[in-house]
């Protein structure tokens, strides 16, 4: 692929001329930097505002202002049935049946109201087992989980150890972990694309796998929901979970969401539950005993935050007309591109650390500075000043995220030259 590259600002250009997804630029706003745009890479941690959203926002005041507590029956959108205008987008984001998602909560309260249905352990299968350097707040959620049932994460929380290098987990270390203890593994909870590194992981393969062991899977989607093609449905996972603020463009604390694979629509599973989650047809009689809804709907607590849907209906709007596999054919490009730039032109500096298999990769590329955490450091305040927008995880990662919806191939080529602005000042 690399052969088809050249780091120049006339092929750059002439790629993003010839970019069939180049109009969505102008569907968002790109913050300034100092009078013109920012080069913004950090749609991994909070994708940029579509225009649509403001309007959207504002639409749902109205209504607010004019309809009162009718607006939940009337209104172009009735806030009564709301969740499920964005049902059918998300459902092809993430490749599932309909009635296998909703969007509710956060990713955090999502992950344990989840676990509260599928970690169900046992003496004899009492663990769960995630990745060593997991997120924090799966971290916190998992273990506190296990504390609840009254087990001992130093025997309960097993960590998948990375055996590649860069802090990369192959699929047979997860085959191994699951060799060893799959017999005593509750839940196997593991992340779509890493947060620090950005490998992809292969969530079918790892859901055949671990039901083989008799383990359910749950599946973490923060930094794999609008970044890579999901075949949630057809993954089989139990679970999963994620939120809309990061590819998904939903807005800061967005709504998160959740898919139950619809094998459970039905199954009697212990859970928090809450009016919402109540059969709807009988949800308003108010009786004493709780019905659920068929499906990811029977998870719902409480009636939704329609204005913080009315972005995340938008955004998933701009996704339908996209289309997640034309965001994908270009997002391997364009991380391709920037691959390629930092191989050809920046390798005595930088390295990259995510996978170099495309398959094992979404948008992100997780950076290190050869020399060091502090020259890291010194780089990425370099790159914000000048308008590069990227984030630093510790200890020592710099992450750049090209979006396919608005990012371009310019975009890599500036980056690439600010580094070596950066490397001639020493
Ligand atoms: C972004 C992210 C979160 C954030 O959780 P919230 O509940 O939305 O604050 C959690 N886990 C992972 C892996 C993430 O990347």
């Amino acid at each position: 692929m690399s052969a088809s590259f050249e780091a120049t600002p006339a092929w750059a250009s002439a790629q993003d001329a010839a970019d069939p997804l180049r109009a969505f630029r102008d569907e968002f706003l790109i913050p300034p930097h100092e009078g013109r745009d920012s080069i913004y890479f950090c749609g991994n941690s909070l994708g940029l505002q579509p225009r649509a959203v403001r309007e959207a926002v504002n639409a749902e005041l109205d209504y607010w202002g004019e309809l009162g507590v009718e607006g939940h029956f009337k209104g172009r959108l009735p806030w009564m049935d709301y969740h499920e205008f964005v049902r059918d987008d998300l459902a092809s984001v993430v490749g599932a049946l309909p009635a296998e998602v909703v969007v509710m909560n956060t990713l955090g309260v999502n992950l344990h109201l989840m676990m509260v249905s599928f970690y169900r352990p046992s003496a004899e299968r009492p663990a769960i087992l995630i990745e060593a350097g997991a997120f924090p707040t799966d971290r916190y959620a998992v273990e506190s989980q296990v504390r609840l049932h009254g087990f001992d994460p130093a025997t309960a929380l097993i960590e998948l150890q990375a055996d590649e290098p860069n802090g990369i987990v192959s699929m047979a270390a997860i085959e191994r972990a699951l060799a060893e203890h799959g017999s005593r593994i509750a839940l196997v909870m593991l992340p779509g694309v890493q947060y620090r590194t950005g490998q992809a992981f292969d969530l079918k393969a790892i859901t055949a796998l671990s039901h083989k062991h008799g383990c359910l899977v749950g599946f973490d989607l923060a930094h794999a929901v609008g970044n890579l093609p999901l075949q949630l449905h057809d993954s089989d996972a139990d679970f999963a979970i994620w939120c809309s603020y990061k590819y998904l463009n939903g807005g800061p604390g967005a709504v998160g969401g959740a898919f139950v694979h619809q094998r459970h629509a039905t199954a009697v599973l212990p859970r928090f539950a809450g009016w919402w989650g109540h059969d709807k047809a009988t949800r308003f009689q108010m009786g004493p005993t709780f019905v659920p809804t068929p499906g990811a709907d029977g998870w719902q607590l409480s009636n939704p935050p329609i204005l913080a849907l009315a972005p995340l209906r938008v955004s998933l709007e701009v996704f339908r007309r996209a289309g997640m596999d034309a965001l994908r054919e270009k997002s391997l490009r364009l991380t391709g591109y920037l691959e390629y730039l930092v191989q050809t032109e920046l390798a005595d500096v930088l390295q990259v650390v995510t996978p170099a298999e495309p398959t094992r990769r979404g948008a992100q590329l997780s950076i290190r500075v050869i020399e060091g955490r502090e020259r890291g450091r010194a780089l990425f305040a370099y790159l914000m000043a000048h308008g590069i927008i990227g984030d630093w995880r510790e200890p020592d990662v710099i992450r750049i995220s090209p979006a396919p919806l608005y990012n371009r191939f310019a975009d890599c080529l500036t980056f690439a030259e600010v580094v070596r602005a950066w490397m001639r000042a020493g």
